[in-house]
């Protein structure tokens, strides 16, 4: 037991701990506002690695919730811990996922607005734990409506189902999550969870098809091999052996030791079943169809055109997939062209790198449209339609900078981008409105607004997307490099788009030749333009989706609609329906309260006890922690409503003490001034007391121990 939950136990005693000098020095502030050198970075991260070395993972900034990954097992989620955080507020007990939980709960209940909480942090920092733990506070703690244990049961059950077909092992995170995560959670008016709702963002699909050197493949795949009782596999027509599948083996790790994919299946079946599910069989069908996709090759048949060379791998393919093998033999081999406007098409041949690529494009997509489907299975099981209120869980991928940055982090780092603008939105207005509407007078903070980073990407015709979709209506004409040419053209002059051409003629050697450095909020990021068109096109030959909306499987059927195959209009780019989503996802986000939980992971081992600083001090930067600290501090250090800080402090004061029963405002004025509070260390609003700088609260809490 850790020195926290010792004094945690008796409730309130917990500042007065961390307020003796001996006690704070060691477990450091639970607030950062509490730092007295809140400008120094230094001071930041000491702070932060105090509290780890103490296996203390939370400390707030004012209401943000900064958590350290701790690699290991800690006694702080039981239940009884969920129930010593219900009710309380936030200053009185030490920081916990449980009191931004409750607090969220309590704010939806008492104020009747919609809530959100939303956790960033980069992979492997701890954000799906993070949502799983929320989730698993309120199925804990909430009352249960009438038959509603189902509703609760469903709720918990789609994690184990979409992490399955959405996570994978990465070199960064054992379970990482390949797409982001919106969850809405509905409440009735008791405060029962009747229904939720999940929107996904941006699968990396890619995945299905290639992964990097000590990486694998999305856990679905493993996990049926391993764990799939031996008449579906004979069925599947598939052998245990991992090894066995191109799709599996690029990372060469098909085995990972804190990974036992026989017991996940049994889990994810289970929770298949718990959510309703009926189509198992079609579901398992498509995951064998992409192995056996996978190892399909092509060789040089007569009049050397490009053929099928894996004639038992096709016949499975087709008939998992509910296909006519023919026709499927004919997609992944030919083309279809239509000229515009022009009813009659041409058929040509692919040669033999189009259709490996045509075949990887097949498995993306079936894969990529079922996880989708899957989502929307979800959904449908944990539908409510009526009145309730809500609170909105986002997980969602944080700012990433590799050595080799591409479309996925561009997409990624412009998502953090718009939910920093939420951030500046919501945050900065919220604290002006709290003094605002205590009636204390303040001078508003000055902030970098990354508006114009956002403009940058998402400007009609001229901003980079726009840029981007235009190249991709050229085929032919244009190339990575042909539009990076363009974004010169158009962005050149930009304050925040740099490329290796420097305005003297001269050039730049911090960006290559053939890369764009995008200045985001949190740092400069250099990406390499390779790949960009093909990734925002995510072509797929219309011959092959014009198979698969044939299919027999509903599941295909419904991920393949025939409109998509008639419709003559341009399907919309990989980038513009991000761009739309996140659009959405903002509106959604806008007219909720927010609450964060910023992760942090402390090393690149994945081991506990480790504390890199240089790692710890990047993440510090690109969450924004300083600044938030900064805006936060910028007004009043800490404050507490006139009750409370009375009762707490009322034994200092020989005229408020052993009770007050004037006006609580007048209590806290007689005992402010007992305490010889100068006139600029503190502030009295028309609730609470305001209180500059954590000096003067330190001096008061000091003074409760002698
Ligand atoms: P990604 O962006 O890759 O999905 P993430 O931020 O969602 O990463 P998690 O999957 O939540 O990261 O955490 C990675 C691993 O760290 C977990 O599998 C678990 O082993 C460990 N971990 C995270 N949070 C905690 C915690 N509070 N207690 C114990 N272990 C944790
Ligand atoms: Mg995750």
């Amino acid at each position: 037991m850790n020195m926290e939950e010792e004094v945690g136990g008796e409730g309130r005693a917990h500042l007065v701990m961390e307020g003796t000098l001996t006690a704070r020095d060691r477990v450091g502030v639970q607030d950062f506002v509490l730092l007295e050198n809140y400008t120094s970075e230094a001071a930041f991260i000491e702070n932060l690695r105090r509290r780890f070395k103490e296996n203390l993972i939370y400390t707030y900034i004012g209401s943000v919730l900064v958590s350290v990954n701790p690699y290991k097992e800690l006694e702080i989620y039981s239940k009884a811990h969920m129930e010593r955080y219900r009710g309380v507020s936030f200053y009185e007990i030490s920081p916990h996922i449980y009191a931004v939980s409750d607090n969220t709960y309590r704010a939806l209940r008492t104020e009747r607005k919609d809530q959100c909480i939303l956790i960033s942090g980069e992979s492997g920092a701890g954000k799906t734990e993070a949502s799983k733990k929320i989730l698993q506070y309120y199925s804990a703690t909430c009352p249960i409506s009438d038959n509603m244990s189902t509703l609760r049961d469903r709720l918990l059950q789609s994690t184990p189902v979409l992490e399955a077909f959405g996570n994978a092992k990465t070199l960064r995170n054992d379970n990482s999550s390949r797409f982001g995560k919106y969850m809405d959670v509905q409440f009735d008016f008791r405060g029962a969870p009747i229904g939720g709702h999940i929107l996904n963002y941006l699968l990396e699909n890619t995945r299905v098809v290639h992964q990097n050197h000590g990486e694998r493949n999305f856990h679905i795949f493993y996990q049926l091999l391993e764990g799939g009782d031996q008449d579906l596999l004979s069925k599947l027509g598939l052998e245990r052996n991992a090894l066995k599948y191109h799709y599996l083996v690029k990372g060469c790790c098909p085995r990972v030791s804190s990974i036992n994919d026989k017991n996940d299946w049994r889990t994810v079946t289970k929770a298949l079943a718990v959510i309703g599910f009926r189509d198992e069989e079609d579901l398992f069908n498509i995951i064998a169809s992409v192995l056996h996709l996978g190892n399909i090759q092509f060789g040089e048949g007569q009049d050397e055109q490009t053929e099928i060379t894996t004639e038992t791998q096709h016949n499975y393919l087709s008939k998992l997939l509910g296909v006519d093998g023919v026709a499927l033999k004919d997609a992944l081999t030919h083309k279809k062209l239509t000229a515009k406007g022009e009813e009659v098409s041409m058929i040509s041949p692919l040669s033999f790198e189009q259709a490996v690529a045509a075949r990887d494009a097949l498995a993306k997509a079936v894969y990529g449209r079922t996880f989708t489907w899957l989502v929307a299975q979800i959904n449908k099981s944990l539908a409510f339609k009526g009145s309730s209120s809500v609170i909105g869980l986002l997980d969602i991928y944080g700012f990433e900078v590799f050595q080799h940055n591409s479309f996925e982090q561009f997409c990624i780092n412009y998502c953090n981008e718009k939910l920093q603008q939420l951030f500046i939105e919501l945050t900065l207005k919220s604290e002006q409105e709290d003094y605002e509407a205590e009636g204390i007078s303040w001078e508003p903070v000055k902030y970098f607004d990354n508006k114009i980073i956002c403009d940058l990407v998402e400007e009609k015709h001229k901003g980079f997307i726009a840029i981007l979709d235009e190249e991709c209506l050229r085929p032919g004409e244009s190339n990575d490099i042909s539009f990076l040419e363009k974004l010169e053209d158009t962005l050149g002059g930009h304050a925040h788009f740099v490329t290796h051409k420097l305005a003297n003629g001269k050039t730049r050697k911090t960006v290559g030749r053939e890369e764009f450095r995008l200045i985001h909020y949190a740092g400069e990021v250099n990406y390499s333009v390779s790949g960009f068109l093909d990734k925002n096109n995510d072509l797929l030959y219309r011959n092959l989706k014009e198979v698969l909306c044939q299919s027999d499987s509903q599941i295909l059927r419904e991920c393949f609609q025939r409109e998509e195959v008639t419709d003559q209009k341009r399907p919309e780019t990989a980038a513009t329906q991000f761009k739309n989503s996140l659009a959405k996802l903002m509106e959604i986000l806008m007219c909720k309260e927010p609450s964060y939980v910023r992760c942090i992971k402390p090393n690149d081992a994945k081991q506990p006890g480790r504390f890199d600083e240089a790692l710890v001090r990047h993440q510090v930067k690109y969450l924004g922690l300083m600044e938030n600290l900064r805006v936060r501090r910028a007004g009043f250090a800490y404050r507490r409503h006139y009750q409370a800080f009375l009762q707490r402090y009322k034994c200092l004061c020989p005229g408020t003490w052993p009770n007050w029963h004037g006006k609580l405002a007048d209590g806290v004025a007689t005992l402010v001034q007992h305490l010889g509070y100068k006139p600029e260390e503190y502030k009295l609003g028309k609730t609470k007391i305001f209180i500059r700088f954590p000096k003067t609260l330190f001096t008061t809490e000091d003074m409760m121990i002698f």
